[in-house]
């Protein structure tokens, strides 16, 4: 059995403040038993204090990328060794606004997958089709390249310490999520790929899906025999929204 996982990716909003607001709501809003993994990623600047904020909680601290060398000359970037100093437990690669924006293609996104796993960090691979290559019927091929560029790379058994996340380019941010169907459609491609190379570890790996999740539409898509949680944008901004983002991830609906 999967134990469900939301992550709220929070891009490039919030302040001091607003954090704080935000992680008092969440943890005063959320169940004793809470039956789901839950992380938020927040801006680097704000991974070391939210993290304090987080102490003692059962949500953890994400990152929202990582860069793929260990150390040194590279202006701007954080290290694996850097987020784990600071409490990071999952670092997301390959968002399709860091492809899209920041030109990182397949072999980077490798890259940066094993450098977060080599420092005990839980990578959440985003991969996903644009509009256009959803309409020219290219979804299974795109997913499969983005998700092979990784295997090739890492190897199936880091997929044990892994998350991947179907993010339909299209879904993002736009207010129009994937239907439960063409989830689970995308969802079981993913595993069986993986099943393809090791049954035992794609039968244990979480998919979660991104794309317009919001309070009303969650608990459709994550009835989904193949979707397990979600990664969620916009809507892990505001405490409410995100509670019930988590609830109805559970087991139990
Ligand atoms: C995301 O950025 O990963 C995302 C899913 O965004 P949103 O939920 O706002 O569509």
């Amino acid at each position: 059995m999967r134990r469900p996982f939301v992550a709220g990716n929070w891009k490039m909003h919030g302040t001091r403040a607003e954090n704080a607001e935000l992680i008092e709501a969440l943890l005063l809003g959320l169940p004793g038993e809470v039956q789901v993994d839950i992380a938020v990623c927040p801006p680097f600047v704000y991974l070391w204090e939210v993290g304090r904020l987080l102490k003692d909680s059962s949500v953890a601290l994400g990152a929202q990328s990582v860069c793929a060398e260990p150390l040194g000359a590279f202006t701007g970037e954080v290290s694996a060794t850097m987020l784990k100093d600071v409490g990071v437990e999952y670092a997301i690669v390959g968002h399709s606004e860091r492809r899209a924006l920041y030109k990182e293609d397949d072999a980077l996104v490798a890259r940066k997958f094993v450098a977060a796993q080599s420092q005990g960090i839980v990578p959440i691979l985003c991969v996903g089709e644009t509009l256009e290559e959803r309409e020219s019927g290219q979804t299974m091929d795109v997913v499969s390249r983005q998700l092979s560029a990784v295997l090739d790379v890492a190897g199936v058994a880091a997929m044990r310490n892994a998350v991947v996340a179907y993010e339909p380019v299209w879904a993002i941010g736009t207010g129009k999520n994937a239907t439960p169907e063409q989830a689970q459609e995308v969802h079981a491609h993913i595993r069986s790929a993986v099943a393809a190379q090791d049954a035992t570890i794609a039968a244990g790996l979480r998919v979660l899906y991104g794309g317009s999740v919001k309070a009303g539409n969650a608990r459709e898509i994550f009835a989904m025999p193949d979707v397990d949680g979600g990664l969620i944008g916009g809507a892990s901004l505001k405490a409410d929204e995100f509670l019930e983002i988590c609830t109805a991830a559970r087991p139990s609906g």
